[in-house]
């Protein structure tokens, strides 16, 4: 599998807008856009910094993935996403592998990205997230 970069690095927020204060207002990055991703029942924000990005992750539903994250473990870090060359493939190679997946083939992401996700059992309680971009 061909890695390239960290992508970026998902935080589980209660509150995108709560979370400008700090980001925007006191460390000074810039938020480029809100988007909201209904089947995942999230709103994400991304913020660049250098090459990579945050993605702040705001739950749009009690019963949303984001929601229960922080109702069992509460608001921080919550995954990390490395670019891939091909998520097809790296999905192929992982299987190949026995490695546990949460997605079986890709699904679409924030900015029309091509994302998987890695079981956390397989990976140190890590949540890695596997992304193609354009
Ligand atoms: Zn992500």
């Amino acid at each position: 599998m061909k890695t390239l970069t960290i992508d970026h690095i998902g935080v589980a927020v209660k509150s995108i807008k709560e979370a400008k204060r700090i980001y925007q207002d006191i460390l000074g990055l810039k938020i480029t856009e809100v988007e909201e991703i209904a089947e995942q029942k999230v709103k994400v924000a991304f913020i660049p910094v250098g090459e990579s990005e945050v993605e702040l992750l705001e739950s749009t539903s009690p019963d949303g993935p984001v929601a229960k994250f922080i109702e069992s473990r509460g608001e921080g870090l919550q995954h990390i996403a490395f670019r891939v060359e091909n998520v097809d493939s790296a999905l192929q190679e992982l299987k190949d592998k026995g490695v546990r997946l949460i997605d079986q083939t890709p699904r679409k992401g924030a900015g029309g990205a091509k994302i998987a996700f890695i079981h956390p059992k397989e990976t140190g309680g890590v949540l890695i997230e596997l992304t193609e971009r354009e």
